[in-house]
């Protein structure tokens, strides 16, 4: 006997959204594919990651610290590892701008020199060149307008909230991380304040967008907000907001506020998120914001110079929220400079003076919370709810660390990703298989045969893990290099070194003094620059044993012993022996 199942589908736990839902419950055979893809998903990290896992723990792994391998975290830190790696490889190449301020009878305004290259025309490669170029433009020097352009810009209100976007945009405005940004939604949703966060739509139903009026007016009667509510146009444009098979394929719609509860206790991240969340809500039913973006063209001495600029018409949705600022490309430093109104083409102007400015190339951004989160977006490297904790995962594992608000790979890490094959790390394949994972939620395929597959690429990685030759991964980060303080201090097969030693940072303990091996507990308080604890069983040159504490020397570089202050003359002795432990720890 079987009695019709429906399921019960939240997407907010306002008493009203529930009796909402109540009414719209479908029949539980409706999300059959979407909990095949789940369970499918769960498997092939769970075979991956515990196979691979203990496969390269037994093969490169360093008794009592197996590594970590996964579907999912290795791609994502070989993301982190190969922009790492950009960064070190790249060198800055010098360059030279002309910049020359024009007076015009309506105001002054800076040009920037035009070459005929196709990138970056502003860019000039020889100092002589730019000298050259600067010579005749003396002050007072006749210019002429020879073009003045000017578009209007329409600039889309944003979508609503997916997780990924939220805690893209908390990173770049609050400095919240991935994880405290979902932690602090989480609280708001448990608080019947928004939505239920782990959704990766931007969108909502027709059934949501109908409750739209409602919610406004409850955020409305928060003074906060009320201004801003009190602004959005009538009739409300939520058209632009709903689609049904976004949302149905992301099984919840974009994080909107209920409307409802309480925020009068809201403190720290917590207030600060629902405030983002809300106007974001306001801005997606706000106007298009309007610029004009103008591009000037000034000649003079037969050189072309080039000046854009920026004038807002409308601020649209940007009254409610301003654009984040663009965290991964230096901006243009001639854009948006302000241009005098009423300039005309053909007008003529005067040199009032031009410079010369030297410049370099700059190393690509490290990776931030917002930039590795659309990398794995952009690569299909998990789902909203898991990448947070995916990052946290490689952070506690020592494969990642934090600096502020970058994120590096650690020697530990880049050796992990050194002695895994190829296929474990690449982005591509572990994409591919999201997309499968994707193609099961909606039906399309079997989760058998990506089951299937899963396994046999297991077994594969298994196979390579027993035969494959490398060396055992290091365990050791023991923090911040004491010498350029930038570095970290990671172990190796000789002992402690900076990480920055291409660099030319040459702090390095070597793993044995005078015959005695340190731990990494003493090198850390030799790091600290403190004195060590007498130790025994050093041996000298003649074969002596003698006991002695330690101490690392800035100025040479180098451990010097610190014996028992009975002779001074001994303690002079024991200094000019500090070398010793260089020559013999190789
Ligand atoms: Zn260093």
């Amino acid at each position: 006997m079987s009695k019709p199942v429906d399921r019960l589908w939240l997407s907010e736990n306002t008493p009203e959204a529930i009796r909402r839902a109540l009414s719209q419950m479908k029949p539980l055979g409706a999300y059959d594919h979407l909990a095949a893809a789940a369970k499918a998903r769960a498997e092939a990290d769970w075979l991956v990651g515990l196979n691979a896992t203990r496969a390269f723990s037994l093969r490169h792994g360093r008794p009592g610290s197996p590594l970590s391998v996964g579907r999912v975290q290795t791609p994502t830190l070989r993301l982190i590892a190969d922009r790492d790696r950009e960064i070190i490889a790249f060198t800055p190449v010098p360059y030279w701008q002309v910049a020359v301020t024009f007076q015009a009878t309506q105001g002054a305004y800076v040009g920037l020199w035009q070459g005929s290259a196709k990138e970056h025309p502003d860019r000039i490669m020889s100092l002589n060149e730019a000298q050259a170029i600067l010579a005749p433009l003396t002050p007072g020097t006749r210019g002429q307008i020879l073009s003045l352009e000017t578009k209007r810009v329409t600039l889309k209100p944003p979508l609503l909230y997916s997780l990924n976007d939220l805690q893209k945009d908390a990173n770049r405005r609050l400095g919240m991380t991935a994880q405290q940004t979902l932690d602090a939604a989480q609280r708001l949703y448990d608080q019947h304040l928004v939505t239920y966060p782990r959704t990766d739509s931007r969108y909502l139903t027709g059934d949501v967008a109908a409750t739209v009026t409602q919610r406004l007016r409850g955020v409305g009667q928060w003074p906060a907000y009320q201004d801003l509510v009190e602004g959005v146009p009538r009739p409300l444009r939520t058209r632009r907001l709903v689609n049904e098979a976004d949302v149905n394929r992301a099984g919840h719609h974009a994080i909107i506020p209920t409307g409802s509860g309480s925020i009068g206790s809201l403190a720290g991240r917590d207030a600060a998120l629902f405030d983002l969340i809300a106007r974001r809500f306001l801005a997606a039913l706000y106007p298009a914001g309007l610029d004009d973006r103008t591009t000037l063209i000034t000649e003079a001495a037969s050189h072309r110079f080039k000046t854009t600029g920026v004038a807002v018409v409308e601020a649209g949705w940007r009254g409610v929220l301003k654009p984040a600022p663009a965290s991964d490309s230096d901006a243009d430093e001639a854009e948006g400079a302000a241009i005098p109104p009423g300039l005309v083409e053909g007008q003529a102007v005067n040199v009032d003076h031009a410079e010369i400015r030297a410049r370099e190339t700059k190393a690509p951004p490290r990776l931030s919370d917002a930039s590795l989160l659309a990398l794995m977006e952009k690569h299909g490297l998990g789902t909203p709810a898991t990448r947070a904790r995916i990052l946290e995962l490689l952070l506690a594992r020592d494969y990642v660390m934090r600096e502020k608000k970058t994120l590096q790979s650690t020697e530990k890490g880049r050796q992990l990703l050194e002695v895994l094959p190829e296929t474990i790390q690449s982005p591509e394949l572990t994409g591919r298989w999201e997309r499968s994972l994707e193609g099961v939620a909606e039906g399309q395929e079997d989760p058998d045969h990506f089951l299937h597959q899963i396994r046999s690429y297991t077994k594969e990685l298994v196979e390579t893990a027993r035969t494959q030759q490398g060396a055992r991964v290091a365990e050791e980060d023991l923090g911040a290099c004491p010498v350029c303080q930038i570095g970290r201090v990671v172990g190796n097969a000789k002992g402690w070194g900076c990480s920055r030693w291409r660099e030319g940072c040459s702090f390095m303990i070597w793993r044995t003094v005078a015959g005695k091996k340190l731990t990494p507990a003493q090198v850390k308080t030799l790091m600290a620059g403190k004195t060590t604890a007498t130790l025994k069983g050093f041996k000298s040159k003649s074969g002596k044993s003698f006991q002695a504490r330690l101490k690392y020397s800035q100025e040479s570089g180098r451990i010097e012993f610190v014996f028992q202050e009975k002779s001074p003359a001994k303690r002079r002795r024991g200094k000019t022996q500090a070398a010793m432990g260089a020559k013999s720890g190789t």
